[in-house]
């Protein structure tokens, strides 16, 4: 395989490069300590002790107890987990869950598989920048609701969730609270130690580590039901031997990730700023989708709607220039369908479709930004020359002017 050539990467909230000190720590459990955990002798002991570190590292990081923390084989599982297990769990209680328009496919596939088994799903609304209404939760919540799972943090528009409220909600109803953080951990401050949330999930590769592993905390005294049956492997609630080197990589790129939060946080939130300045600033008719406020957007994510343009072809001709970026999600991206976000903001089908993520990380820098910013303006020109509507648009404001 030809080494890839130098890209302008920005697709962090599809995954992130490894963090090289994170592949440090992982290439031992990767050679020589192949020992499985499970083994009763030294040599795996060895080995059992460094996911108990890294089982140490990633409670720490939100705040949790080690015995909260469950290790699987990605965000997408923990999600799995969560939905079918308190199903079966809470099965006598009732079958109504309640989470939101804007989750990703691994929760509102999971909710729409479980529908066809007769749970019943409570989408609830955003408003135009992503929100879910705290009162629009109270009012859905039912006596035979078991379940309220609400993601942090957006992956495709950035828009941080008031998680404490929702959450005091969920637990002053007696309802399990589920929040997916994978946009969150590792990026903005997240603390599970006052907040009443039941279970959280985590995922690796959003935060420099490797792919395929995550990571549920469910909170100590939580019942749920497994969903993969086996050896007694994550105190016999998760079979299946561990992904050792990956679950080290994990822990390592978590404690990484926390201990330099606040700098990487004001660090990337100002190469944002900077790209949406500069994308208002140049290019005309944009809209940026989510929101704006201090706090309440990832410190990684810009996302526009591009006027008369069709978000895939932009992609395409930035690929061109070795540049990344995405529209929708990485998972929508293959079907023609608008991204399901933006359309729960309300805007058109044609804004959706026109819409770009670029999203930012630790790697970033303000070259990289001008460099994007010297074809993005071209491009985007370049496409609406051909645009029949760009042009339809242009006569029509001709005449209004007249
Ligand atoms: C990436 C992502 C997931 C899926 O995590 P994987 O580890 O890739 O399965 C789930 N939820 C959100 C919000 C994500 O961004």
């Amino acid at each position: 395989m030809n080494p890839p050539k130098k890209v302008l990467y920005f697709d962090n909230a599809a995954t992130t490069p490894l963090h090289p000190k994170v592949l440090e720590h992982m290439m031992p459990y990767l050679t020589e300590q192949y020992g499985n955990p499970s083994g009763v002798y030294s040599f795996a002991r060895e080995v059992r002790k460094g996911i108990e570190h890294a089982r140490e590292q990633v409670a720490e990081a939100i705040f949790a107890r080690p015995g909260e923390i469950f290790f699987t084989s990605s965000g997408t599982e923990a999600n799995n987990w969560v939905l079918k297990g308190v199903v079966e769990t809470l099965q006598h209680k009732g079958g109504h869950i309640i989470t939101t328009a804007i989750e990703h496919h691994a929760i509102t596939h999971v909710s729409s598989a479980l529908s066809k088994q007769g749970v019943e799903i409570t989408y609830l609304p955003v408003d135009n920048e992503g929100f879910v209404s705290p009162s629009d939760l109270i009012a859905a919540i039912r006596p035979d609701t078991i379940l309220i799972s609400i993601m942090w943090a957006n992956n495709e528009i950035g828009t941080i969730q008031p998680i404490p409220e929702l959450s005091a909600i969920a637990k002053s109803r007696g309802v399990l609270f589920h929040t997916d953080a994978v946009q969150a951990v590792g990026h903005i401050p997240v603390n599970v130690e006052n907040l009443p949330i039941d279970f959280l999930t985590m995922s690796a590769h959003k935060f420099s580590g490797p792919k395929g592993v995550g990571a549920l905390y469910i909170r100590k005294g939580t019942k749920v039901n497994s969903i993969l049956f086996g050896g007694a492997q994550e105190k016999n609630r998760r079979a299946g031997t561990e992904n050792v080197a990956g679950i080290i990589g994990m822990g390592a790129a978590l404690n990484l990730a926390v201990a330099n939060l606040k700098e990487e946080q004001e660090k990337v939130t100002m190469l944002r700023d900077y790209l949406i300045e500069r994308i208002e600033t140049t290019i005309p008719k944009v809209a940026l989708n989510g929101p704006r406020a201090e706090n309440t957007r990832l410190p990684g994510n810009v996302n526009f709607s591009f006027d008369y343009i069709e978000g895939e072809s932009l992609l395409l001709l930035l690929d061109m220039q070795g540049c990344c970026a995405s529209s929708g999600s990485a998972c929508s991206s293959a079907s023609l369908e608008p991204s399901h976000v933006l359309l729960s903001l309300g805007i058109s089908h044609e804004k959706a479709h026109g819409s770009i993520r670029f999203s930012l990380g630790r790697e970033n820098t303000r070259e990289e930004i001008d460099q994007l910013m010297e074809i993005l303006p071209k491009q985007v020109k370049q496409l609406r020359a051909m645009s029949p509507l760009a042009e339809e648009a242009e006569t029509s404001k001709a005449e209004y002017e007249l």
